[in-house]
């Protein structure tokens, strides 16, 4: 977290304030970022995921929000691309929902390329479906466009995983523009909020169902007073009790944070750190430079986004870059380096939270192999 997200958070801790009216004022700062109707501070992304399915199943029905996660009696089925199951999907099925895979995981055949087509989502929309869950990529935004066209046709609502999908900046935005109803952000990845943040944004109905199902409910109906623009009070015939999002709570010091942190990531103020970043990558490559390591820097072709640096170790052997990635954790300095290219005998190295003096101790680390 930047210092002046630090500051915020500390300052937060120092005043009172009613959550309801904080959460009122955060949706409209996450609306005017995201160019949605309105925002929900939620406690990180896989809970926005969880608040948006229960957002878009139980709606302002007070029965059904109490009844979360059991889902029996209405439509509580997302369809989801094969291809796009991940363990995070785990998120959504936590508030009751169903997936049901559509398309085909085609990839593993290595002759097919089709991924999933929009046909076979709407093949699959019956009485049953309460909803649509896309995982968003850098490639697959024109699917996600036909996929909201179809399922508006059918009044169903898409909810949209992009959690990781920061930067580029200007997906805060566009991702929502395609048509998705609710989008889940991580706070705590690139837009450097605390950890255990993320945002929900979308539109107002539902934006408003996740705040009264994550929010305390002890009051009375007489006294119930929330912010008109956030949630319409009108509209109930009583006071809900806490809902299934009551455990995913988020305090007032994050919220703040977490705001703080938006401003400063949708300015552009993090972007003069990606020299860094790259300088720091450097150091390491240069330390390796005369190894058994081929290192390679990796420029993303996304805007504002950090290069990341892959090694490869001798002979590109799964096992010896498994072994290394392991005693490096083991060390009295632990270094955990990615390890998603293992399988390939590549370690992943990402510069987002090193300072200066890490480069220099990876690569001196590295070199003891
Ligand atoms: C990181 C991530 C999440 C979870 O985000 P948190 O903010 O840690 O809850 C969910 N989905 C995807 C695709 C992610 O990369």
């Amino acid at each position: 977290m930047p210092a002046a997200v630090l500051d915020a958070f500390r300052a937060a801790a120092n005043d009172w304030v009613s959550l309801e009216e904080l959460q009122a004022a955060a949706s409209r700062k996450i609306a005017e970022h995201t160019r949605t109707e309105a925002g929900l501070v939620t406690s990180g992304s896989a809970a926005a995921l969880t608040l948006g399915a229960a957002a878009i199943m139980a709606g302002h029905n007070l029965g059904r929000m109490e009844r979360l996660p059991v889902t029996d009696e209405f439509p509580n089925e997302f369809l989801v691309s094969r291809d796009q199951r991940s363990g995070y999907d785990h998120a959504v099925r936590a508030a009751g929902a169903r997936l049901v895979d559509v398309g085909f995981n085609e990839v593993v055949s290595g002759a097919g390329v089709r991924r999933t087509e929009p046909w076979e989502y709407e093949a699959a929309i019956n009485s049953r479906s309460a909803g649509i869950l896309f995982v968003h990529s850098r490639d697959n935004a024109h699917l996600l466009k036909a996929v909201c066209r179809i399922a508006s046709a059918h009044q169903l609502p898409v909810l949209v995983d992009a959690a990781g999908e920061l930067p580029p900046r200007r997906n805060l935005y566009e991702i929502a523009a395609c048509g998705a109803d609710l989008v889940a952000f991580s706070g705590g990845k690139a837009i450097r909020g605390p950890q255990s943040t993320g945002i929900l944004c979308g539109r107002q109905q539902w934006i408003s169902s996740a705040a009264l199902q994550m929010l305390d409910m002890d009051d009375h109906y007489q006294l119930w007073a929330p912010p008109a623009n956030f949630i319409q009070r009108e509209g109930f015939t009583g006071h809900p009790r806490h809902g299934i999002g009551r455990a995913l709570k988020v305090s007032k010091e994050e919220i703040v944070a977490l705001l703080t942190a938006l401003d400063l990531f949708a300015s552009g103020a993090y972007d003069v750190e990606l020299e860094d970043h790259r300088r720091r990558l450097g150091v390491i490559s240069t330390l390796l430079d005369n190894s058994s390591y081929r290192c390679s820097l990796i420029e993303s072709i996304e805007e504002g986004r950090w290069p990341i640096l892959e090694v490869i170790v001798d002979g590109r052997c799964r096992e010896t870059a498994f072994r290394i990635c392991q005693e490096l954790r083991q060390g009295s300095t632990p270094i955990y380096l990615g390890h998603g290219k293992l399988d390939e005998g590549i370690l992943v190295i990402n510069p987002l939270c090193l300072k200066d003096d890490d480069a220099r101790v990876i690569g001196e680390r590295l070199l003891e192999f």
